[in-house]
This record gives structure tokens, sequence and C-alpha cells, in this order.
């Protein structure tokens, strides 16, 4: 076979009903869809039917690496999960990301991905070893947690194998079960469910191959310009581990290949808890547990352990403890219609008792199973009411770099399924950094007003991006940044270092948005210009879109935000940014500030920033709808016919 450098040239297919192993090549997905999310999609667009529900064995789980994975290139340790979603709602297609050394060792196995099919009638562990793939038998390790599966599976494998699993959650259809891999890196968005609805407990993985690369010395020549812009003086807004009082940062851990590092660490508690800990994940029974016990205990800690060993996301289980309180508070829970103890809520019997239930789907477990959107359909207007002060209609957080604060992030808040946090990153870094040199006076960030202004001229189309007084600049901005996501969600970068807005080893400071394609040149050994990738972000959000549409979406009567998101509000922090600047400063014209601390979205002047964003897009301006045209522009002319009227 030809060498294509970035790549094995294979994907796995297994066929769990029929118990049939074969490949998808590579290549021919990867010259119009790069990798990643775009592969998967386009395996998604070709396998399914619009009526495919999540947890059905027609609805395929797709695991896509990209071509920098397994390489040298620093912090590409990722790959992308998608597949038709059981926690949004209405149920659609959507993409997660996971992170550790499970993607690389794949690849060196000789495979880009993993496409699962069908419903396996017994459980089974998925064995790779190099180029061979069995279906193990996997009964012995069903309905145990995650630790016990995993320490088994070793046992058996030998430390040098990676394992993604599932938990009891994911194995009993639990809408928000997670997958778990190495450095405690898991994936949400119910794909743990779509991997238990295959009655599939593990994907275990050992590589000892290589992945061939075109120019190390390019790779090499991108990774040393990354080390010296992300030199002294740079802030990693990450570096410092999220702080939970008592825990002690012992050691951090790095994915496969990480040149920068983040608040993945292990964690002391004073007791001699031990575990590998990473952003807000740290803390979400926090609140509980000082309401109960006045301070911070091991109980934080160890709720953590236990989502990681039921495999549930902890987002989801504080959406749900968030309502569970509020309706206890109203009598509208309480201990006989839940089985829960609900004045205990902060106790370790509570938080253990809660995610059993939910992990099993018993008694009340199975109203919870279903997350927190559908959960409260049973109880009444004010219940709802309440989960959609902080989620958007479609059950995902309406808040966290919401519309209130950066406006630019409007138009991804309004027209994708689950508003990609990665796009949602890009927006908040720079802003994040400004705030910080604003806070700290320049002591603590280089990236003044000023600074941030010439980022946003290179990165986000014009400086008119950052100027917080005025709606204009913002829907190229978005567009701009969308399509940087995307591309990048197809190489696929981690979020935490890409792109690389800022520079430290320069007078401007300002960042380089063409060091990916430069990256993924040197990889693939072709010049690939920061355009190209910005028309192959713009072609995968476009797929995304016609996927979305097929499968129900309606156009731009969806587009829009949640009504909260028009409400003058004071509200608690939601995110980096405001952990940084509680006043929610931005910058407006010359040397103005405006606090975005109550701020509401102004429904007029959204809707006119929507029109130009359809318009810069190529799409119908009044119904939001895709143009043959720009579809056939964008290589996808192949969509228009399942389409039918959802394309003009
Ligand atoms: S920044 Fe953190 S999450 Fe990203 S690759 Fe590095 S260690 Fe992994």
């Amino acid at each position: 076979m030809e060498t294509r450098f970035g790549w094995t040239g294979k994907i796995l297919k297994i066929d769990l009903t029929k118990k049939k192993i074969s490949s998808l090549t590579t290549h021919d997905y990867s010259e119009d869809f790069l990798g990643g999310l775009g592969i998967g999609e386009k395996i998604y667009w070709d396998e399914t039917v619009p009526e495919t529900r999540a947890l059905d064995p027609e609805n395929p789980l797709i695991l896509m690496t990209g071509p920098l994975c397994g390489t040298t290139a620093p912090s590409a340790p990722r790959l992308v999960v998608c597949g038709k979603s059981p926690m949004t709602c209405p149920e659609r297609f959507v993409n997660a990301s996971i992170a550790g050394f499970f993607p690389a060792e794949l690849k060196k196995a000789g495979w880009d991905g993993v496409v699962l099919f069908g419903r396996s009638d017994t459980p089974v562990v998925i064995r790779i070893e190099n180029g061979t793939v069995t279906l193990d038998d996997a009964a012995h390790l069903w309905g145990l947690k995650n630790t016990a599966a995993r320490e088994r599976i070793a046992t058996v494998s030998g430390d040098k194998h990676k394992i993604m699993s599932i938990g009891p959650g994911g194995e009993n259809g639990a809408r928000m079960g997670t997958l778990l891999i190495d450095l405690a890196g898991s994936a949400g968005m119910g794909f743990g469910a779509v991997m238990g609805s295959k009655n599939v407990k593990a994907i275990v993985v050992r590589g000892t191959g290589k992945v061939p690369v075109a120019d190390p010395e390019g790779v090499k020549q991108v990774r040393k310009k990354l080390k010296q812009m992300t030199g002294p003086g740079f802030h990693n807004l990450y570096e410092n581990s999220m702080p939970i009082p008592g825990n002690r940062v012992v050691r951090k851990v790095h994915c496969h290949g990480c040149a920068q590092g983040c608040w993945r660490a292990v964690h002391r508690r004073p007791s001699g808890l031990e575990g590998i800990r990473k952003c807000q994940t740290v803390g979400f029974y926090m609140l509980w547990d000082m309401k109960k016990n006045g301070q911070v205990t091991d109980i934080t800690f160890r709720a953590m352990d236990l989502a990681n060993e039921y495999g549930l996301c902890i987002h989801e289980m504080l959406f749900l403890l968030l309502w569970i309180e509020w309706a206890r508070d109203r009598e509208i829970l309480n201990e006989e219609n839940t089985g829960l103890p609900l004045s205990d809520m902060g106790s370790l019997e509570f938080i253990e008792r809660f995610m059993k239930m939910i992990a099993a789907r018993e008694g009340f477990g199975r109203v919870l199973g279903e997350g927190a959107l559908r959960a409260v359909e049973a109880f009444g207007a004010e219940s709802k009411k309440m989960v959609l002060g902080f989620l958007t209609k479609t059950g995902r957080p309406s808040r966290t770099y919401g519309p209130k604060s950066f406006i630019i992030s409007a138009p991804i808040h309004a027209t994708e399924q689950r508003p990609a946090i990665t796009s949602l990153h890009e927006i908040c870094h720079p802003l994040t950094k400004w705030a910080l040199w604003y806070k700290s006076k320049g002591e603590q960030s280089y990236v003044s007003t000023d600074v941030l202004r010439n980022i946003a001229e290179k990165f986000w189309g014009g400086k008119a991006a950052v100027d917080f007084s005025t709606y204009d600049g913002k829907a190229k901005a978005a567009v701009i940044i969308q399509n940087r996501e995307y591309a990048k969600e197809c190489l696929v970068l981690c979020d935490l270092v890409w792109p690389v807005h800022d520079d430290a080893s320069t007078d401007d400071h300002v960042g380089d948005p063409a060091l990916e394609s430069r990256l993924l040149s040197a990889v693939v050994g072709r010049d690939i210009s920061a355009e190209a990738l910005d028309r192959i972000g713009a072609r995968v959000l476009a797929l995304n879109r016609a996927i979305l549409f097929r499968d129900g979406r309606k156009g731009r009567e969806e587009d829009t935000l949640s009504e909260v998101c028009f409400v003058s509000l004071q509200e608690p922090p939601a995110d980096i940014f405001d952990m940084y600047n509680p006043e929610r400063y931005l910058p407006g014209k010359g040397d103005e500030l405006i606090s975005h601390k109550t701020a509401a979205v102004d429904r007029k002047k959204f809707e006119k920033m929507m029109d130009e964003y359809y318009d810069l897009r190529g799409w119908d301006v009044e119904t939001g709808l895709l143009k043959k045209t720009t579809l056939k522009e964008l290589g996808l002319g192949f969509v228009v016919d399942s389409l039918g009227e959802k394309v003009l």
C-alpha cells in the first residue's frame, strides 16, 4: 500500500451483531474530510438513517483520530467520539473527544479509528493487538465498576495495553454514561451508554508500530516554535489546578506528546486519598459537602471517584443535584417519591446512593438516568423553568462561555446542537488573558487591550471582534472561529493548547494562526495552507448542519438562544473567565471598560447578527437553511438529495 504520511490507512469496522471484523480505507475519506470529526461525520452520513435512535444497534459508535495523533506533533493526543447522542434533547448527532494515551496506541496498532455497528448478543471486550482483533467474552466483567473491570483486564493483558471502558451507568443505558480511558480521560454526551447498548464493556489496545511522518524535522521546528511562544512570560491558563481546599498536587500528568501540560494532575488529600483531577470536574459535589460539613472534606474527592467508577458524566450529576435540591425545598421531591435521603445531601451515603441508583436505573434512578432536562418533564412547568435557567433547550450548559459574556458565542450557541466547547474555549482564552492583564495591572499577563485587538485582527477577522460596545464584527468572528475549530477537531488537537493566540517570544505578543497548517504539512508531506484548513472547517461544519437537518432539526426557528440569555440577572460565576473577572469586564472603544455582570443579549441585535452570520456562511438568511450552491462549492453536493425541503 502507498504510504500516506500521518495515517495507518485503515479504520477498524466491527459489526457486533454478525461478529464481522473488517476495515474501511482512511484515504477514501481523508482527502475531503481530513480526519477526526470530518471523517466521523462522513461515516455517520453514509451509514445511518434519520430514524435511528441513539441506543439502537444501527447507531454507530465512531472513534476517530486525526493525522497528527501518535506522531511527535505536540499536544495532539485526542480522538473524536461521535454518533447520535442519547444525551441531547432530542437525540441528535454530536461529538465529544477524549485525551490520554489510548488514541496514540490505537494508531500505533495500525488503526486510524474504530467504528462499531450492531449489538453483540453477549458482553464482549474488543481486543486489538496490532493487526489482530478479537471479540473476547466479557460476562465476568459485566456489572463491574470501572476500576475493577480495568484491573481484571490488565491482569490478563499486562500494563502496556490501553483501555477504554464503561461502568455500570453505560451498561444500563443511563443517558449520561461516559467512556473512560487512561489518565482519567473521559468522553461524555452519553457515548458510554451507546457502547453499553452494543454490549461492549471495553476496548483494549496494544500497538507497537509507528505512524509515518513525512518531515520529522519540520515537526520538530513547529514544536520548538511552540515552546518559544509559550516560554517565559507566557501565562498557561490551565497551569494551576482548580483550587480545592486541602488538595495538594503531587505531580502533573501529561497526555501523549503534550508540550505544555494543564491542570491534569495527581491530587492528594491530607487523608492520603489520591487520584487524577482535571478542570471543574474536581468539585461538582463541593457545594453540598460544604453545606453539610462546613468545609470541603474527602467526600468532594470521593464523589468524583464514584462518578468515574459508575461511568457517569459529572456535568449531568451537577445539573441533577441542583434540581433535586431546588425541588426538595419546594416539596416537589421527598424521600418517599425518590428513595433518596434528601435531608442528607452532602454526605457520602447520599451521593453514593444517588449514583448507584442512576447507574443501575433502579427506582427513581430510572427517571434521573434520563438526564436533567428529560427527568423534570414529569414534575411540572416550574421544574422545567428551573433547569432552563442554566441549560439550553437541548440540555447543555447555557451560561458557560455563553452569549451574555461573549456575544461572539451567540451564533455558536444558536446553531449547534451541542455548543462546541472548542469554539467557546477559543473565544474565552484571549479574553481571559486580557482580564488577567487588566486585573493584575499587567503583572500576570501581557495581553493588554492593544495586544488583544491585534490578536482579534489576526485571528478573528478584525479589531471590532473585541469591541464589546457593539455587535459589529461578531458574526464574522464567529464564522472564522467555528471554521478553525471544526478543522481542529479534524486534526485532532488539544484545545487547551491550540490555537496559540499569544506569543511570549515576540514584542507584539500576537500568536500565529498558521502554526496548525505548518504542523499538518510537515506530518503529511504536502503544503496545506491555513486557508485550505479553514475551507475544510467550513465543509465539516456544513456537513454537521446537513446531518442535523436530515435527522430532524429545523432551520432558523430553532437557531435561537435560551430565553434566560435575554434576561438581565445577577448570576454566579460559570467559567474560567468569571473566575478571573467576577465583574465580567470587557473592552469597549478606546479605554472604555464594559461590565457584563448582569448583561442580557439584545434580541433585535442578535437577530441582525444572525442575518449577517447566515449571509457570511452562504446559508439562506430568512430560513437558515443550507443552499445547494454553497453545498456544491464546499464539495458537499452529495447531501442535497437527502435534504429534501431543508435545502434551497
Ligand atoms: S494540555 Fe492537558 S489535556 Fe491537553 S494534551 Fe496536554 S495534558 Fe492533555
